[in-house]
């Protein structure tokens, strides 16, 4: 099965997508989680890729392109995966449905998570993840049970995102709505689309989700 989650940033999409990950079995792909990690590394595209990032901006199309083509030729995806923060432009979408069809595959679902914008800034500005699993956590909405223990790893370290800075977090959403929701209706004509409440519990849009998987 191959999904996107489409959203703007603090939707929920990693959270559902780990979710998603361990009731269906899926590889979760967040093209953010990678570039960040390429950032870190110091690598070429990391160095390409980062003032973007810290602008709040987005990374270039051929990037994320090149990035997402290559990872899906990996032996853990021949079952399918999640799409986590790609595509964000209609020339990313467009690359994807080239890139499925020499595959001989297709895509199955496209998930959109409805917040709105006044939640998303709350809920950016508590997160923080586990530096070793990447477990994501919440100061307010999802608390390791053990107080700085990750759930998943027992690691006890965490990260916060440089880029979940409220000045950053405005270029973010404003980049969501100029480029990433344009996909909104591009997959609305292909049939593809649906949505979910992302208002409600975590556990509840997991539920939503598995139900739309279901349909
Ligand atoms: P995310 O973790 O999905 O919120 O992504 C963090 C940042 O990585 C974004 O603000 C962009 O700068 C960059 N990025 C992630 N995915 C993409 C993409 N598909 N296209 C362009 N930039 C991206």
């Amino acid at each position: 099965m191959i999904l996107i989650l489409l959203g703007p940033p603090g939707a929920g999409k990693g959270t559902q997508a780990q979710a998603l990950m361990v009731a269906r079995g899926l590889v979760q792909l967040s093209t953010g989680d990678m570039l960040r990690k390429a950032v870190a590394a110091k690598s070429e595209l990391g160095l390409g890729a980062r003032a973007a990032m810290d602008a709040g901006d987005l990374v270039s199309d051929d990037i994320v392109i090149s990035i997402i083509a290559e990872r899906i030729e990996n032996k853990d995806c021949e079952r399918g995966f999640i799409l986590d923060g790609f595509p964000r432009t209609v020339a990313q979408a467009e690359a994807l449905d080239l890139m499925l069809e020499q595959k001989g595959s297709q895509l199955d679902h496209v998930i959109e998570i409805r917040v709105d914008e006044e939640e998303l800034v709350k809920r950016i500005a508590g997160r923080f993840s586990c530096a070793k699993c990447n477990e994501n956590y919440h100061d307010t909405f999802k608390r390791p049970a053990k107080d700085g223990v990750c759930d998943v790893c027992g690691g006890t370290e965490f990260t916060r995102r440089s880029d979940d800075r409220a000045e950053t977090v405005r270029a973010r959403l404003e980049a969501y709505r100029n480029q990433t929701a344009p996909l909104l209706p591009y997959y609305r004509a292909k049939g593809t689309l649906r949505s979910v409440d992302g208002m409600n519990s975590i556990e509840a849009v997991t539920e939503e989700i598995l139900e739309v998987l279901a349909t």
